[in-house]
């Protein structure tokens, strides 16, 4: 249902806001990107934190549409639970809210609105250049799964070498695996990110060193915000999983690799990753991303798909071409990209990542964030990691203004950007998630 193309995908549609029919714009018409922001420069009450839809340069406020009488409804019902400082209670509600609220912004903020609805409408705008934002969810659980075939062999490589065996260890074609990360340390775009401490071993040492990380690098991935999630010990099966897909952000999952060499084995990823995670402000729905689906399909080497991983709907729409690109902006100097992806490599869908993590029963719950992993493609040009990018360090970046780089500095920003474009469709996007390297603590 939520797959279905309608009348808000329409790549002829426009906005009465001229900054929203650009054709280069992240937030046409046809995206509505949900977010939780506030104003600049004001003060009182309209300095708290609200809802608020993404449109051309401007962002529209959800709680001053809540309270204009503009909405009837499922959608006022849905603008109500977005009136407050996070979207959990819109998560909770469901997609016939989040598709009746779509189907409202779209008419109201379409060229057909009428002209008093424009005036109402106007003062509930305000310029995305000078908004504060918060994290879209309060996050009661955050997993990081690992769906690449490509990053899985590029980086099997790099810790075991390349010993002709098959980089990809034997469970990854037969289930998308996981870990369970850390939701307290998940901020927005902007974050200023402290190099963590900790103990590594360094090549050739008998014992273990304690400081800051020399191997800090980023991750490129989608994070996936759930619905109305399920109860405890009722797992999600595949065919329901899409209207659990409130919408996705771009994540960067911060990864310190000499600390998680150490320290990984046998449990998995610990202080290597929890001192950080990055995602953008701006819920690009599942809804905006419908035209923007296509076939899936197991890798060529996989074994047969045991059936909660495998119906007709997900071969025939579980992937997403979802253009990627990570940028390595200096302290001084230009930014660089780093590489260009797409989502429609990855080898597990969002709704087979849902099967999975439920299948046990496990209970997901309204705002909870998935990581897809590091999304990286074949080509050499497509890696989503610096330990990937630099063969393990071993190959170091040369930058435009002469500098290195085998793993991020200090003063480092690193930008993550995606956007969807294909014929017969608008060109969405989804804004930036940026996040700058600070020093270690002494
Ligand atoms: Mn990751």
């Amino acid at each position: 249902m939520t797959h279905a193309l309608d009348f808000t995908h329409d790549p002829a549609a426009r906005s009465w806001l001229a900054s929203a029919n650009t054709g280069h714009t992240d937030f046409p018409l046809q995206n509505l990107p949900l977010t939780v922001f506030r104003p600049a420069g004001t003060q009182g009450s309209s300095r708290q934190f609200r809802g608020g839809v993404g449109i051309g340069d401007q962002v529209l406020d959800l709680a001053a549409l809540a309270a204009s009488g503009l909405l009837q409804g499922a959608a006022q019902k849905a603008a109500a639970a977005a009136a407050g400082t996070t979207l959990n209670g819109l998560c909770a509600q469901g997609s016939v809210a989040w598709v009746a609220l779509r189907h409202a912004l779209f008419r109201l903020l379409g060229d057909e609105a009428g002209a008093s609805q424009q005036a109402t409408l106007r003062p509930m705008l305000s310029p995305q250049a000078q908004a504060e934002h918060a994290l879209p969810t309060r996050i009661g659980n955050y997993t990081d799964f690992y769906t690449s075939i490509h990053h899985a062999r590029n980086t099997g490589r790099i810790l075991r070498g390349d010993t002709g065996a098959d980089p990809v260890m034997p469970n990854f074609r037969s289930m998308p695996i996981a870990y369970h990360g850390r939701a307290s340390s998940v901020g927005v775009s902007g974050q200023a990110v402290r190099r963590p401490n900790g103990q590594r071993l360094p090549p050739g040492a008998a014992a273990p060193v304690f400081g800051p990380s020399e191997r800090l690098d980023y991750e490129l991935e989608l994070g996936v915000l759930i619905g109305p999630g399920n109860a405890l010990g009722e797992p999600i099966a595949l065919a329901q999983a899409a209207p659990q897909v409130f919408g996705l952000v771009l994540l960067n999952d911060w990864s310190a690799r000499d600390i998680q060499a150490w320290e990984m084995a046998p449990l998995g990823p610990f202080n290597a990753k929890n001192f950080a995670t990055t995602v953008s402000p701006w819920v690009v729905t599942w809804a905006a991303l419908a035209p923007y689906r296509q076939a899936w399909a197991p890798d060529a080497a996989a074994p047969p798909l045991l059936p909660y991983l495998d119906d007709a709907g997900v071969r025939t729409h579980g992937a997403l071409d979802i253009q990627l690109e990570a940028w390595l902006q200096p302290a001084a100097g230009a930014a660089q990209r780093l590489s260009h992806t797409t989502f429609a490599h990855q080898s597990w869908s969002v709704l087979q990542m849902i099967a999975q993590h439920t299948v046990g029963g496990c209970n997901l719950q309204p705002g909870d964030l998935l990581g897809s992993g590091t999304i990286s493609g074949p080509g050499p040009d497509e890696a989503g990691t610096m330990i990937e990018i630099t063969h393990g360090g071993r190959r170091p970046l040369t930058l435009a203004d002469g500098s290195t780089r085998a793993f991020l500095a200090d003063g480092d920003t690193l930008v993550l950007r995606g956007w969807c474009e294909r014929p017969g469709a608008a060109r969405i996007g989804f804004g930036e998630c940026r996040g700058t390297v600070v020093p270690a603590p002494a």
